[in-house]
């Protein structure tokens, strides 16, 4: 259905060197969207969450617009948590290469004596939290006069972290003649209010979350009683043997408990939970991401920003409370071209979130059986969703999403 390809943007050679090296021919839906308005020089709002190549969308923009030498940044992104910034400046650096780009990533809870060292060897791109791009702005460590393109990356997520002071502040000390990007995964009234202060005559790009999970993941749930739960859950990772899942609880003690409980069963588990410190995180984080650890548990929270492209598997032994967090969390699994799979436990009280969950999807998902487990689908729950009698899908969607590769 995406008949265009990259080369279609006339992209710099060194980018598309870049992209061709990947493998990445087809653009996903938001950057087919994004970029030509990017490349147009608008400034863009764009409503999609991580997992849809917005990442790539802005870069290629910025990539566009390099100048040789000079001082100081010429494009900033900055990104709410150090695990995104940390992703995003990987990406540049895979993607830039060619460009010769300086990358320079920033971030708080660490000593700054690197980063400020960095920044004055040269810099072309600044990938910062807030904080910290503060803290080098008041102490004059970092100008941003140069910054061309300034991308606010996870802007609804930065909000929620109480970041809106430090982004007034540092906007404030940004050019006006930049061009400004916002990506955030929803639109709530603060994000509106952002976008009419700092931006001008913003287009819109909205990836739905409908799109993004019929067309990437296939996902079912799993009937069981709360008793059972346990027992399902290491039934269903003997079944799928995933070589990464994520398996998310609601609250963090459920985190330790589960993790426990499966270790107790020689899984290579590990949780990731708000009582670690950072440092035990990044090192649970890394472990996973190398393979050392095949199941990672962990909350709504935990989980926040932390991108790990390649889970095969998202287990919500927990429905979520929010049916936007389903959609957030599946959408950890099916990055970009891939298919992933999503698999979500529900009990008889969950009737009313499930009813949620679908009514914002727009389609029942599909149930499916484990064996040795047979609960059954609660009917009704008082809740207000539409069409509780439709019958169920019976066919998976792996299938139908061949073109995907
Ligand atoms: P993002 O939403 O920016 O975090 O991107 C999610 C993942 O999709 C990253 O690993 C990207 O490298 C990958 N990706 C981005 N664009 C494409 C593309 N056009 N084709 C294949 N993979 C992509």
């Amino acid at each position: 259905m995406h008949s265009k390809t990259f080369r279609d943007f006339s992209l710099r050679p060194e980018s598309q060197q870049a992209l061709d090296e990947a493998g990445y021919t087809t653009p996903t839906p938001i950057q087919e969207q994004a970029i030509p308005i990017l490349l147009r020089g608008h400034d863009l709002v764009g409503i999609a969450q991580t997992g849809t190549g917005k990442t790539l969308a802005y870069l290629l923009t910025i990539f566009q617009g390099l100048q040789d030498g000079g001082e100081g940044p010429q494009a900033v992104v900055m990104c709410p948590t150090r695990e995104l910034a940390i992703q995003v400046a990987g990406e540049a650096e895979r993607f830039g290469k060619h460009l010769g780009l300086r990358t320079v990533l920033a971030y708080g809870g660490t000593s700054s004596g690197m980063q400020k060292q960095a920044l004055s060897d040269g810099c072309d791109l600044l990938v910062a939290t807030p904080g910290r791009l503060l803290d080098f702005l008041q102490q004059a460590t970092l100008s941003l006069r140069r910054v061309r393109v300034f991308v606010l990356d996870e802007a609804d997520r930065m909000l929620d972290m109480g970041f809106i002071r430090d982004i007034d502040a540092i906007l404030k000390r940004a050019p006006m003649s930049r061009q400004t990007l916002l990506f955030s995964a929803t639109f709530p009234e603060e994000i509106r209010r952002l976008s009419e202060r700092y931006m001008f005559h913003p287009e819109t790009v909205r990836i739905e979350a409908q799109q993004i999970v019929k067309d990437t993941i296939d996902h079912s749930l799993i009937f069981v009683d709360k008793a059972s739960k346990d027992a399902a859950l290491v039934a269903l990772l003997q079944r799928e043997n995933p070589a990464k899942a994520l398996v998310f609880t609601a609250t963090r003690e459920a985190t330790s408990e589960i993790s426990r409980r499966l270790r107790a069963r020689n899984m290579e588990v590990v949780a990731l939970s708000s009582l670690l410190s950072q440092a035990n995180r990044e090192r649970a984080l890394d472990a996973f991401r190398r393979g050392e650890f095949h199941i990672l548990v962990a909350t709504d929270v935990a989980a926040r920003g932390l991108d790990i492209t390649d889970i095969d598997l998202v287990i919500n032994y927990d429905v979520p409370m929010h049916a936007e967090d389903y959609v957030h969390r599946i959408g950890r699994t099916g990055r970009a071209h891939r298919l992933g799979r999503a698999i979500t436990f529900v009990t008889p009280l969950d009737a009313r979130r499930l009813t949620a969950i679908e009514h914002l999807l727009g389609e029942p998902v599909r149930p499916e059986p484990l064996a040795g487990f047979s609960g059954e689908r609660a009917e009704g729950g008082g809740g207000g969703g539409a069409g509780r009698r439709r019958r169920p899908r019976t066919r998976g969607r792996r299938t139908s999403g061949a073109r995907r590769g």
